[in-house]
């Protein structure tokens, strides 16, 4: 019972989200390029777990080579797959494009049909996908009425489920694929913010920090303002374009000589002195995560939030700004606003651009908001800090047939389940005990009837590590050990295994040097020790390219009930960002001294 209420519950509120965005957005149309039925099938299918903007840098050089069908009904699943890889979740939809083609060519002449029962029953297209096609394409609303009343999360022996999961609360979440985006255009005074943000109280900066040689006071009202303003308004990686509009006009306001588009939508200040430079970095990505806080400031966009504290780190780089501006420094300063930190490639894409060059970076601080500590406290330790991040995909290889007679089959579910198993393994005996690790398998996907055994399984999971020989052993370890399993069986498996990450490594030096500064703001006995975590970070490009130091930065509310990062009722006590900006003006200028 419990699930129906829960499923009722999410149809009610997708219906609220639709009926809200109709009224707001009444000439709406899809933000999926596209120029004919079968081209928005396409999009939509590669739009699963990504973002429009995504699928729109990748579909003109698609539809350009295949133009009907037939085409890609004849892909070569390998260079299809290369070509979508951008997407996110190629395999799956290199599979769903060519199985949708093929169907389309053998039972409709290769055209996209019209009705909800046709279009469910291609492979790879779900409800969702048809209601896009239906109502942005044909203009029929049929589609849409039939998926509220069917949109049952574990219905069995539903034909044509969405890969990419069709629980409601995803399922609102999608809704921005029907709808254009609000304000494409920026209006002017952007980052002035909104009435309820303006009207926060004046308080002066934290008691504890009376004492300080800071070059001037923390502005707590605007930190807490531009937080807040960012809050509402978040984006996800490689789309923040408000955010980074706000950041550059605020930048040149400081007179700052301000690059932007580096790495895409990031952002480089700079106020360049000659001498040492110093590079901070600020991430300014959101989540697809949809805000359940139910706070002034909560989240503006639908299905978006910055439950990751970015929005802080993005108010504490401006607020650090502000403060050295005005100061005759010793060196450089270099403020790196970096874009899809969630995504892991961020700081690659900036450090591509050249960020560590001109002036060249000699050392690199950064500090994350950190839910797991209390307020008041700062974590800070030298050496591997945040774990490597790989990604691995395992395609189990067997022969379908009837349930009823496995002997005529190699069942790869069966061969799926004693790989997860084996992979476990890994880390307890391929190990060394003294080395920490994590090896988690996280999707496992297969069949689609109660009485048919699929011809392939398809896992995924993550691997990680602080470096040492288990990280450079893992790639070779899970291939073999799904190779191996798969042979006893008969089966076959493939692993595509990638590193989306190394371990965030903290110089020793630089490390004693924060350390000392944050005992300044806070006081000794607040400075944590081993704090560390095996979730990863793409700060570690900068450190594995210049020495330096990264933090984390206690938020947890006082008197505690803290919600954990990436979680829709995540927030942080606010005091955490006076905290964050003395902590990095004050490194910086120690370090610049
Ligand atoms: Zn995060
Ligand atoms: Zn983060």
């Amino acid at each position: 019972m419990k699930t129906k209420v829960a499923s009722t519950e999410r149809k009610a509120r997708a219906r609220k989200i639709i009926a809200r965005l109709k009224r707001e957005y009444p000439d709406a149309t899809c933000a999926l390029h596209h120029q004919n039925a079968l081209e928005l099938v396409v999009a939509t299918i590669l739009s699963a777990q990504c973002t429009d903007a995504r699928v729109n840098m990748v579909t003109p050089h698609l539809f350009a080579k295949y133009r009907t069908a037939a085409d890609y009904a004849a892909a070569d699943p390998r260079v299809l797959e290369k070509e979508i890889q951008s997407t996110g979740f190629f395999r799956n939809k290199t599979k769903s494009i060519i199985g949708m083609a093929q169907a389309l060519v053998e039972r409709h002449g290769g055209e996209v049909p019209q009705t909800m029962e046709e279009l469910t029953a291609l492979p790879g297209v779900g409800r969702k996908t048809a209601n896009v096609i239906l109502g942005t394409w044909f203009k029929k609303n049929e589609g849409r009425a039939q998926a509220d009343q069917a949109a049952g999360p574990h219905a069995p022996g539903r034909p044509g489920e969405d890969r990419a999961g069709a629980d409601g609360d995803r399922a609102a979440r999608r809704l921005d694929l029907v709808f254009t985006h609000a304000d494409p255009a920026r209006p002017r005074r952007l980052h002035r913010a909104a009435p309820e943000v303006r009207r926060v109280r004046h308080q002066p900066a934290v008691p504890q920090l009376a004492g300080m040689r800071a070059p001037a006071p923390v502005d707590r009202d605007s930190l807490v303002a531009t937080r807040r303003d960012i809050h509402q308004h978040p984006e996800l990686g490689f789309e923040e374009m408000r955010t980074a509009g706000l950041i550059a006009e605020r930048l040149r306001a400081l007179n700052y000589q301000v690059t932007p588009g580096i790495g895409k939508t990031g952002v480089v200040g700079l106020k360049g002195n000659g001498g040492r430079c110093v590079l901070l970095r600020a991430d300014m990505d959101a989540l697809p995560v949809e805000e359940a806080n139910a706070v002034p400031y909560r989240s503006r966009e639908t299905g978006k939030m910055h439950a990751c504290g970015h929005d802080g780190h993005v108010a504490i780089g401006l607020e650090v700004a502000r403060r050295l501006a005005p100061l005759e420094l010793a060196g450089s300063v270099k403020f790196a606003f970096q874009p899809a930190e969630e995504v892991s490639n961020g700081a690659q894409a900036m450090i591509n651009d050249g960020v560590l060059d001109k002036p060249k970076v000699d050392a690199a601080f950064g500090i994350h908001l950190w839910n797991d500590l209390p307020v008041g406290t700062i974590g800070i330790m030298a050496g591997p800090m945040m774990a490597s991040v790989d990604l691995f995909e395992i395609e189990v290889l067997g022969r379908g047939g009837h349930a009823a007679a496995p002997h005529q089959t190699i069942d790869p579910v069966l061969v799926a389940a004693h790989v997860v198993t084996a992979l476990q393994s890994l880390v307890s005996r391929r190990r060394d005990p003294l080395a920490e690790a994590v090896v988690s398998v996280t999707e496992v996907h297969a069949g689609r009837a109660f009485n048919v055994i699929p011809d392939r399984a398809d896992l995924r999971g993550t691997v990680r590590t602080f470096g040492g020989h288990f990280f450079e052993d893992a790639p070779r370890l899970v291939e073999e050990t799904a190779q191996g399993v798969a042979a006893a069986f008969g089966a076959r498996a493939t692993v595509n295994y990638r590193r989306l990450s190394a371990p965030v490594i903290n110089n020793e030096e630089l490390s004693v040097l924060m350390r000392d500064v944050a005992a300044g703001v806070i006081g000794a006995g607040n400075v944590r020790q081993g704090v560390r975590t095996m979730g990863g970070e793409d700060m570690a490009y900068f450190l594995a390219s210049v020495p330096g130091c990264f933090a984390f930065v206690g938020s947890a509310p006082k008197g505690g009930g803290a919600s954990p990062h990436h979680s829709p009722t995540f927030d942080i006590d606010e005091e955490s960002l006076v905290i964050g900006a003395e902590l990095l003006t004050q490194t910086a200028l120690r370090y610049l001294h």
